[in-house]
């Protein structure tokens, strides 16, 4: 599997190029699986541009994405686009310390930003490999107030076609001595904790 070389040897530290040579590897391989889903079997996603549903799911990301993210946030936002993210990161995180029992729906991923993600180039690999053939609005967050599911329906086989690259990211980081299932955190705690920004909730 030919991945960009990762040249930055400190532990527990993975460069930018490193996730994004993975996830065009990755990508390459969902439009390969989309395209024979859709010569053999007649089926395509009804995932389109302009359509967030899903990012208001809970997305775990992995450290060594977290990283790369955070770097290109820093190089990419304007001072006004960080200034917005870190305040919609501070309203998510005031969410997350009251939502136990509360009923409120979770809010969208700090990053969407009019219907469409603000860093789609170096979004995580859960949300490069989640597609559906289903009503949109069926990937919402699953659990709705009155404890009503939705049941989108993924295309299993586009997400098992991503999988190699996924375990790629994380022996990386089993490399460097973590254990990555607790090296994985929800997305908006990491943009908090990466981009050093205290999210406590104002007085
Ligand atoms: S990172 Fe982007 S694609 Fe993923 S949930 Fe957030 S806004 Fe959506």
């Amino acid at each position: 599997m030919a991945i960009v070389a990762d040249r930055d040897t400190r532990p527990g530290h993975w460069p930018e190029s490193f996730v994004r040579g993975v996830y065009a590897a990755l990508d390459a391989a969902a439009s390969r699986e989309l395209r024979r889903l859709a010569l053999e079997e007649g089926l395509s996603p009804s995932c389109h541009r302009g359509c967030g549903h899903c990012c208001g799911q809970h997305i775990l990301t992995s450290i060594a994405e977290a990283q790369a993210l955070a770097a290109f946030v820093r190089r990419e936002f304007s001072p006004h686009g960080m200034q917005d993210l870190q305040e919609r990161t501070r309203l998510w995180h005031t969410w997350d310390r009251c939502r136990e029992g509360s009923g409120v729906q979770s809010p969208d991923c700090p990053l969407l930003v009019a219907g469409a993600c603000s860093a789609y180039p170096m979004r995580p690999v859960i949300c490069r490999s989640h597609f559906v053939t289903s009503a949109p609005h069926l990937c919402g967050p699953q659990t709705l107030p009155g404890g009503q599911r939705r049941n989108p329906v993924a295309m299993a086989s586009v997400w098992q076609a991503t999988r190699p690259f996924a375990r790629l990211l994380q022996e990386r980081v089993e490399e460097a001595g973590m254990d990555f299932q607790r090296s994985t955190m929800l997305l908006p705690h990491w943009l908090a904790q990466e981009m050093e920004w205290d999210c406590t909730p104002a007085p």
